[in-house]
């Protein structure tokens, strides 16, 4: 039994040890440190067969492995970073202008040093401070009076302002209120000769941080400026600090964020938020039991080694559903510059900096994300390719990746333009190229299988329109726009659904009954009402449509929305429900190639929307030939290149009559 236990003994004592060993390597900041060495300490006094000490054990060996003091150096060549995100993506200028943008800022900020300004009008003084500042890694400014200081910080930002109480024309004092005024980011440290206590307090009353008196000793200048340094910067702005990319699946969300990593030398690591159920899975559990984990952001930071790398927090519209818990303040606290300084963890239980991390968000639609989260993005809106920009991308990126990933190389296969467009219109209807990208690769993999069969490698495989159908199968989507007939009571609408801009019909039709409005089709409230309204008006205005006083009294209406799997909501089918009632109601056919967007108000107005240019495009997938836009969206209109413009005509429309005009076949 004895040997037992000495044994347990030696035991115990190597692994707080070899911990011990790990804890000072492990360049830890000072506080946690500490509390590392202290629960170590706990631990030599717990039997190691109890299951605090495991939890303990855990616990110390999870902190020495994050990386405290480990981050990747920041390329701070912008020119080099531009080049990266346009060789791995075709087009998307805007997007890109507006990342590099967002990236100059981001990197001056974030390796900006600390600006102090001195101000002493002895010579000596101010030397010998600026000297000993410059070589702990300050920006170091020096003036001789209060004059040239103020136009010192007229010209640049500065962090702290260092001054002396007792000098010429304008004296400290005077200074230090002209600054607290002018400049109330700026830090005022007032630096005084021994006797003169009391005007360092009555510098404190008006405003500044602390006092340094003369001569100073280099510890307390060190010490004082780092604490007016850390004060200051809990107070950057927070407005736009964290890029949201915004729009459907496979427009280049995940790789741009990809690329911006790579541009700036960080790694990158993504975080499906969709998949988590639970705070803790942000804010990791409390350290009370054997399982505890700490939550997933400090978890990939430490997967990754780096505290510093860019983290892409993916479907931020998905979390929400039966989650438990607050997550938009749980989120905050992660990506708030105000609060993300001292991030803790439940499990960690001390501060993690995560002020280091780029984090970029991603969603597919915004509608549901909560405003404070809102208020600190900076939204960048991804919309979709057009036909020629898939076209190119296929060209250009897709092909030869499915090729060389296929054990093919470009001698053996080759794409013909046509046989692209082929499968772009044929076999993809997407905002974006997931779909385009997996066909490219079924035809790949069928190539090499055949390849391998007949052993003609040699010859180059020529993919036609023709094999495309082959290797495809039959195409997948009709022109039902096109191919089909205009009809009564049948209206072509433009909607955004998670997927990008779609194409729908509003059906409507009448039959005897009373009064009743039966409407079907998955649609939401908001939805519904704009169905109620679109009614509304017609029976308000039912003379001037021709119809009979007592219709209404005698019919029943039923307004239906096709493919009913699709959660349908929003404002922007007003319009085309109103064509819809109208062509019932008057018996004109609406025109299947003429597609709109547009709410409706009760009196008639046609309210702006939402998703131009996604919309626009989805009308060009479908082959629709006009779109009818509300007059107030003309800007987002103006926005729209040439590209996604060509071969549609877009018809901005400012009243019923105007829809109904464009949208509906003349009497026969
Ligand atoms: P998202 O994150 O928006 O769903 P991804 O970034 O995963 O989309 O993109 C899907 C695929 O399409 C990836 O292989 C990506 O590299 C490619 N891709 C998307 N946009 C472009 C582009 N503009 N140029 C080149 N490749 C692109």
């Amino acid at each position: 039994m004895k040997f037992f236990k000495k044994s347990d003994d030696m035991q115990q004592g190597f692994i707080i040890e070899d911990l011990r060993q790990k804890v000072s390597a492990a360049a830890m900041p000072h506080p946690v440190q500490t509390i590392a060495e202290q629960e170590l300490e706990l631990l030599t006094r717990i039997s190691p067969s109890a299951a605090e000490f495991t939890i303990g054990i855990t616990y110390i060996d999870y902190l020495v492995s994050l990386p405290w003091n480990k981050r990747t150096e920041d390329t701070v060549d912008i020119v080099l970073a531009e080049r990266i995100l346009n060789e791995n993506h075709y087009g998307l200028d805007r997007i890109k202008e507006r990342i590099m943008e967002h990236l100059a800022i981001k990197v001056l900020m974030m390796n900006r040093k600390p600006r102090i300004l001195i101000v002493d009008d002895e010579e000596i003084a101010r030397k010998n401070l600026s000297h000993i500042l410059a070589k702990e890694q300050y920006e170091v400014t020096a003036v001789a009076d209060g004059e040239q200081a103020i136009r010192e910080m007229e010209s640049s930002d500065f962090d702290v302002l260092l001054t002396d109480l007792r000098m010429g024309r304008i004296d400290g004092m005077d200074l230090l209120e002209r600054a607290r005024t002018r400049f109330p980011e700026t830090r005022v440290i007032v630096i005084t000769g021994y006797a003169s206590v009391p005007s360092a307090i009555e510098a404190i009353k008006k405003g500044a941080f602390h006092y340094i008196a003369k001569p100073f000793k280099l510890d307390e200048v060190r010490d004082t400026l780092k604490r007016a340094l850390e004060q200051r910067s809990l107070k950057p702005s927070t407005k736009g600090s964290v890029l949201c990319f915004a729009g459907p699946p496979g427009t280049g969300k995940t790789s741009l964020g990809r690329s911006i990593a790579k541009a700036l030398n960080r790694t990158f690591t993504r975080i499906a938020l969709g998949g988590l159920k639970d705070e803790a899975d942000i804010r990791g559990h409390r350290r009370t039991y054997v399982g505890a984990k700490p939550g997933r952001v400090i978890e990939e930071i430490r997967r990754v080694a780096s505290s510093n790398p860019v983290i892409m927090l993916d479907e931020l519209d998905k979390i929400g559903r039966d989650f438990k818990g607050d997550p938009a303040s749980a989120l905050l606290e992660v990506l708030d510059p105000e609060q993300n300084r001292s991030f803790t963890d439940h499990y960690l239980d001390v501060p993690f900096d995560l002020s280091s991390v780029m984090f970029i968000l991603t969603a597919n639609m915004l509608d549901t994300v909560p405003a404070p989260l809102r208020d600190r993005m900076e939204i960048i809106e991804f919309s979709g390719y057009t036909q020629e920009e898939k076209a190119r991308i296929a060209e250009k990126f897709l092909c030869p990746k499915q090729i060389r990933e296929k054990g093919l190389s470009s001698r053996q296969v080759a794409f013909t333009e046509p046989a692209l467009g082929a499968i772009i219109q044929d076999y993809t209807r997407e905002a974006g190229i997931r779909s385009l990208e997996r066909r490219i690769a079924t035809i790949c993999r069928k190539i090499a299988r055949e390849s391998l069969k007949d052993h003609s490698s040699a010859e180059i495989v020529t993919v036609s329109p023709a094999a495309v159908e082959q290797y495809l199968g039959k195409k997948k989507y009709h022109f039902d726009v096109i191919e089909e007939k205009d009809r009564v009571g049948v209206a072509t609408g433009l909607v955004r659904t998670e997927t990008g801009g779609e194409i729908i019909f509003i059906e409507s039709a009448r039959m005897k009954g009373t009064k009743e409005l039966i409407i079907t089709g998955s649609l939401g409230d908001v939805m519904r009402e704009s169905a109620q309204a679109a009614l509304s008006y017609i029976r308000s205005n039912a003379a001037s449509f021709n119809i009979p006083e007592d219709f209404f009294e005698l019919h029943d209406i039923h307004i239906h929305v096709p493919s009913g799997a699709i959660q349908k909501d929003g404002p922007s089918a007003g319009i085309t429900i109103l064509t819809s009632l109208a062509s019932l109601l008057t018996g004109r056919p609406a025109r299947r190639d003429v597609a709109m967007t547009g709410e409706i108000t009760l009196t008639g107005r046609i309210l702006p929307v939402g998703g131009i240019q996604e919309k626009v495009l989805a009308a060009r997938r479908a082959r629709v030939r006009t779109v009818l836009v509300p007059a107030r969206n003309r800007a987002d209109v103006e926005e729209l290149s040439v590209d996604v413009k060509k071969g549609i005509d877009i018809l901005l429309v400012d009243s019923v009559a105007e829809v109904l005009d464009a949208a509906l076949v003349r009497n026969p």
